[in-house]
This record gives structure tokens, sequence and C-alpha cells, in this order.
């Protein structure tokens, strides 16, 4: 990506957040409640780092303690019941050293994916969004976040206008 279409897209993402940031609120919310549930010790160390960081008990060095690359690195815990034992990495260190578990539940979809079944068919959701003309984050949204029937998220007209 070159420096200027990095900016242009940091510009239309902050737009885009702006616009979003209602609407997509409760899907947010709902997503880390669903992660701190899941991972209650990990999610702890984070807020214990996130503090001890804040309040100058725990510094972030300016690079990474594998590779040596300088970067704002990340708070890598060995073990989540001590939150503060942490070895500072850059995002590609923490990403090999994690694999793909550190960012199954956002990037990697391990999981098997629910298939929804309508008129015979049956699809993903990504999927299903693409045939009846929605938006991906719009139908996941109404399915997973605001909790309505398959039937109806894929029934009812987006409310943006002027698309
Ligand atoms: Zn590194």
């Amino acid at each position: 990506m070159s420096q200027e279409s990095k900016r242009e897209h940091a510009a239309y993402m902050r737009e885009w957040n702006r616009k979003n940031y209602t609407r997509c609120r409760p899907l947010w919310t709902q997503k880390q409640r669903n992660y701190a549930k899941k991972h209650p010790l990990k999610t702890k160390a984070h807020y214990i780092v996130g503090n001890a960081v804040r309040d100058g008990r725990l510094i972030r060095p300016s690079k990474c303690e594998r590779c040596g690359k300088s970067c704002v690195p990340h708070a890598h815990h060995k073990d989540y019941r001590r939150p503060l034992v942490v070895t500072w990495l850059c995002r590609a260190c923490h990403f090999e050293i994690h694999g793909s578990t550190l960012w199954a539940d956002t990037v990697s979809r391990k999981r098997p994916e629910r298939l929804y079944t309508h008129n015979g068919e049956t699809h993903n959701l990504k999927e299903w969004a693409r045939i009846v003309g929605l938006k991906c984050t719009t139908l996941t949204g109404r399915v997973l976040a605001y909790g309505w029937s398959f039937q109806r998220a894929i029934s009812e007209k987006t409310w943006n206008r002027g698309q």
C-alpha cells in the first residue's frame, strides 16, 4: 500500500467509524463481552497491564524484545495468572508465538461457520449478504448482535439511504 492510499484509507475508516459508531456499538460491546466471558484470565491480565503502564509501574519499551524492531510492542503473557510478567513483542513476533490461537476470534476463524438455509439454499452469512444485497456487517449484526431471526434479517431492507 502506498503512503497516499494508506492515508486515504485511514481517512475513509475515520469517516466510516464516525458514521457507524452508534449503529455498530451494540455489536462491538457484545463481542467484547463474549470475549471477556470466554477468556476471563486473559482479559483481566490485559486490564492489569493497561493500568500498570498508565501508572508507570510497568514501562513499555520502544522495541520488540525478540527481534529488536522499533515499534509499540504488545505485552505478551506466558502465564495469564502472572499478569505483570510480560514479554514485549512486536505484532509480527506476537502473532508468530501465538500462531492462529491469538487471532482465532477475530481473523482466522478456525471455528466451523454457522450455515443458514432459506428456500432450499444453504450458505454462510457472508454469502447470504452478497445474495440478498446487504452489507456483510449489516447482516451479521442483525443476526449475531441484535438476535433477529435469519428470515427477518435477510428480508428487511437496509436503513442506509442513498446507496
Ligand atoms: Zn519482533
